[in-house]
């Protein structure tokens, strides 16, 4: 790995990633993946909130939202003849698998989801892969097994279990001849709101010295920090965010979504650090001067309207989370507690509404 002489960043970050004037984080993959950065203990608090409300364990879930999600981002890095080429082992042979999938898994450390390793690989039946750090199990199985199916062309199922304190065996099998019928998505480009959030660059690899004075990459164990609280993140690919609320809505009901807003707000007022970071008497939009940077979206504005406070935040990575986040900043920062509503009025942008109520 290649360390930028300017900043210390890993120098492929720069040439991989793009910090855009509208607060969006966008990959310049062919997809152009959208990333977020979340902590990691915040993605845990939603998926296991959730879980321990509906009293149902939401892995599988999980699992199978990615499964779809993770295909289609994975597939744009993984090199077109691989996926072309027929089945079998002389097509395939385990040592051009270990090659590509080295490639990928070192894209996925570089966005702290931990390391991964291929160990066993029979093209058309099997796969066995060693998770080391993984952010999120689920998540990961998802991906490996979207990406065995679409290289291999059949079905598959992936099951893992837990083999020491941070390690986890993912085995990916084959259940059917053939992959399952795939959704058409629409890969409509989306129109973001043009902002004008200016980020000074490192001159030499052009990642934010935002971005780099605020987190540390230990590309080695594929785990992202926050240099000043520790704090553990990962760049989240927004699609395989939103694949998962959706399935978990369509699993639990309307009520989910609120749910997973009410969960963001708690998580963020216990762990927000915005009292040590944002000095008291410091304007409201200061509270979310971290939001672009982290891709969380473009804070536009923020206005007092009878005793209720107003934000605008143009291009959410996702709104109703996004709404609760903001929250719960606001909460930890004025130590009050506040009823959230927020409307989506114009796409791509989310309005909330914080009303005291202690
Ligand atoms: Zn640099």
């Amino acid at each position: 790995m290649r360390y930028c002489k300017g900043c210390g960043f890993p120098v492929p970050y720069g040439k991989f990633l793009a910090w855009t004037s509208d607060g969006t984080i966008i990959g310049r993959d062919a997809a152009r993946t959208r990333l977020v950065y979340i902590e990691v203990d915040e993605l845990r608090a939603l998926y296991d909130g959730v879980s321990r409300l509906m009293n149902s364990p939401v892995d599988p879930l999980v699992y199978r939202a990615e499964k779809e999600v993770g295909k289609r981002f994975i597939k744009t890095l993984i090199p077109a003849f691989l996926a072309k080429a027929p089945r079998g082992k002389l097509a395939r042979p385990e040592a051009a698998i270990k090659a590509t999938s080295k490639y990928v898994f070192n894209y996925m450390a570089g966005l702290g989801m931990g390391r991964a390793e291929v160990y066993e690989y029979h093209s058309g039946e099997h796969s066995r892969v060693l998770l080391t750090d993984p952010h999120s199990v689920p998540l990961i199985a998802g991906d490996g097994a979207g990406v065995f199916e679409f290289v291999e062309r059949i079905g598959v199922q992936a099951g893992w279990q837990r083999i020491k304190a941070a390690e986890y065996i993912v085995t990916i099998q084959r259940v059917s001849e053939e992959p399952p019928v795939e959704e058409e998505f629409a890969l409509e480009e989306i129109q973001y709101h043009p902002g004008n959030v200016q980020m000074e660059k490192c001159p030499r690899c052009g990642v934010p010295i935002a971005v780099t004075g605020s987190i540390y990459l230990n590309f080695e164990k594929g785990i992202l920090r926050h240099s000043k609280t520790g704090v553990r993140l990962v760049a989240m690919p927004v699609e395989s965010f939103n694949a998962v609320a959706r399935e978990l809505t369509r699993e639990f009901g309307a009520a989910l979504p609120g749910l997973m807003e009410g969960l963001e707000q708690k998580y963020t007022r216990d762990a927000s650090n915005v009292r040590e970071t944002v000095p008291p008497g410091s304007s409201i939009l200061d509270m979310f001067r971290d939001f672009p940077w982290m891709g969380t979206g473009n804070p536009v504005w923020a206005n007092l309207e009878g005793g209720k406070v107003v934000i605008a935040i143009d291009n959410p990575f996702h709104p109703g989370i996004v709404a609760g986040r903001v929250a719960g900043i606001y909460e930890a920062w004025t130590g009050s507690v506040v009823r959230t509503t927020w409307i989506e009025d114009v796409p791509g942008r989310v309005t909330v509404t914080l009303e005291r109520v202690a």
